[in-house]
């Protein structure tokens, strides 16, 4: 089907559209829907098949842009990634009024600090500092309903295990969890099986 059909808000089709978009790849057709209507979905898919875009389609249009805490939180494994998929958001995103903040490591904790403090519906981060600026309370994580993770079986197998278990812990316990892997390895199976309820699984 296409995008028309899934009953976005009509900022988000925009936002789809302007970005070159025309119609949604396969895992966007299988995997928006249940992600929009609240199940956790647990999604084996390399990237190039678009699931950067199913994400941030589905995080955009669960999101109230009238709540200025975080309500959703993607971990990816590396800055450069957790920095394009931000790119992603805000393009898709633009013509909602939604703020998207990146909290990764390398960068000024000053300023993570400051933009955390103004609000940021949206955060893309690395474990590392999501973790501490939880940890610190810079970072409340009350209002998050939507926990995704991105290339989960990179981010185990580079030694982010503790972190991310950690945060799973601070969250609240009805968030929605969305985890996407290229690989179904043992250490990704387990977080899915302890964090998870009842995923839907979309093999790509
Ligand atoms: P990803 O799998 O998220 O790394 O995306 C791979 C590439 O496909 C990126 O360049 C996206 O911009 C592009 N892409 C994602 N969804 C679509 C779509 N529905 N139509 C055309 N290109 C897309």
């Amino acid at each position: 089907y296409t995008f028309d059909e899934l009953n976005l808000k009509k900022d988000i089709l925009r936002g789809i559209y302007g970005y070159g978009y025309e119609n949604p790849s396969s895992i966007q057709q299988r995997a928006i829907l249940p992600i929009i209507e609240g199940n956790d979905v647990l999604a084996q898919a390399q990237s190039g098949t678009g699931k950067t875009a199913t994400f941030t389609i589905s995080a955009l249009q669960r999101i109230d842009e009238n709540e200025k805490s975080t309500q959703a939180l993607i971990l990816a494994p590396t800055r450069e990634l957790a920095l394009q998929i931000q790119r992603v958001v805000l393009a898709i995103g633009l013509h909602l009024n939604i703020s998207v903040h990146a909290s990764i490591g390398g960068t000024s904790t000053r300023d993570d600090i400051e933009a955390l403090k103004n609000g940021a519906q949206v955060v893309v981060g690395t474990p590392g500092r999501v973790l501490d600026m939880i940890d610190r309370r810079f970072f409340r994580t009350d209002k998050i309903k939507m926990f995704i993770l991105d290339e989960a079986d990179e981010m185990l197998s580079t030694g982010f295990t503790e972190q991310i278990y950690n945060i799973f812990r601070l969250l609240p316990e009805t968030t929605q969890v969305v985890l996407l892997s290229a690989t179904m390895p043992q250490d990704v199976l387990e977080v899915t099986t302890k964090f998870m309820r009842n995923p839907v699984r979309i093999l790509v």
